[in-house]
């Protein structure tokens, strides 16, 4: 460790992301990535930028993209930030929103990003338990006292399972004195988004991605809904160490996908189906499958360990995410919903691991 170092970075836990492997033609279901490529339009859109214009500096308000989501969405583009993807979004919102008198609180099973940014802030963190059937319990959330912010994702992750939108408007009303952030990352395979009740809730921020369900993690965008007073905290802090939100390129495919509602409904339409038939396989080699509003499935097997199930699944170069802590979850697989040929694949490979219906 260096003596030069500050005490933020000797304390910091980096956030661990899901292996992105150098060997080809792996079965790849550990981050979550859609099995598809992008809609052609997007490609289009983003070969169309990729011209003279490069050596043109981009809009550091990314007007076009900011218009395309408050169109997509009914909003007035005052209600629309955009960063280089849902994480430096959410980095921003950690800076911007999140107020140091009381703790900001979050599930103990939720995305394990939010510990890492309020360690690097000096954000106070009082994580709140899920419930035995790993729910959320927005009675306790209510009755945790003062907080400095609330935020977890709906659907949850690793979990999958969504919160119902009436519990999402209990625990508004309730909170009114501090920001309430949904990270919808994965809203679009089932869950009901809390987008339509920003105009009702200033204390709502709603932040979304395009990585998931159009299929462009690869190109960095994301962004948050909210009442333009919550809007202009995210910019001061983006304006004050970077007044370029987003290149060129991602603007141009950004805003080529909002406008693919075609391409989105079908390739939505196919990762649910796949979801459900996925379900049904686990559960018939014995697994028991948490109920997944996500483009993927989280499972455990009574019989074998989370991290022996993980490791004969790369011997068999097929990747999911296993997870060592907190305890609880250890026995499960986080499985990223694939084509029908991956999931066939997983599901024959795992088929070889656990024996048949013990
Ligand atoms: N929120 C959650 C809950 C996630 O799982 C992820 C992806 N790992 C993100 C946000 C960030 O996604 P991106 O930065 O690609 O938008």
């Amino acid at each position: 460790m260096s003596r030069f170092w500050s005490e933020v970075v000797h304390g910091l836990t980096p956030y661990v992301p899901g292996e992105q492997p150098k060997i080809p033609g792996l079965v790849k279901l550990n981050t979550n990535e859609c099995p598809y490529g992008p809609s052609l339009r997007v490609l289009q859109a983003i070969r169309d930028a990729a011209g003279e214009d490069l050596r043109l500096y981009p809009d550091p308000e990314a007007r076009a993209l900011r218009d395309a989501v408050a169109a997509h969405h009914g909003l007035e583009s005052a209600q629309v930030f955009v960063g280089n993807g849902s994480d430096e979004v959410l980095a921003h919102v950690f800076q911007a929103l999140f107020r140091h008198e009381a703790p900001l609180l979050f599930p103990d099973i939720s995305y394990s990003f939010y510990p890492v940014y309020a360690r690097l802030y000096g954000i106070a963190t009082r994580p709140l338990p899920l419930d035995e059937d790993f729910r959320i319990r927005v009675d306790d959330y209510l009755a945790a006292g003062p907080n400095g912010g609330i935020v977890f994702p709906n659907p949850n992750a690793p979990t999958g399972i969504a919160l119902d939108l009436a519990e999402i408007e209990r625990l508004l009303l309730g909170n009114p004195d501090s920001v309430v952030v949904i990270d919808e990352a994965y809203v679009d395979f089932g869950a009901h988004t809390a987008a339509p009740l920003i105009d009702r809730y200033p204390n709502l921020l709603v932040v979304r991605t395009l990585s998931k369900a159009r299929a462009l993690a690869g190109l960095r965008v994301g962004y948050a809904l909210g009442y333009p007073d919550l809007i202009e905290a995210l910019v001061r802090v983006k304006d004050s160490f970077n007044s370029y939100p987003l290149d060129r390129l991602a603007i141009a495919g950004g805003v080529a996908a909002m406008q693919d509602d075609t391409w989105f409904a079908h390739t939505r339409g196919l990762i649910i189906a796949s979801r459900d038939k996925l379900t049904a396989g686990l559960q018939a080699l014995g697994f028991e499958v948490l109920p997944s509003a996500a483009n993927f499935v989280f499972a455990r097997h009574p019989l074998h360990d989370g991290d022996v199930l993980s490791a004969a699944l790369r011997e068999a170069r097929i990747l999911v995410r296993h997870f060592s802590q907190p305890p609880r979850i250890a026995s499960f697989l986080r499985i990223t919903v694939g084509t029908d040929a991956q999931c066939d694949a997983l599901l024959q490979a795992l088929s070889a691991i656990v024996p048949s219906e013990a």
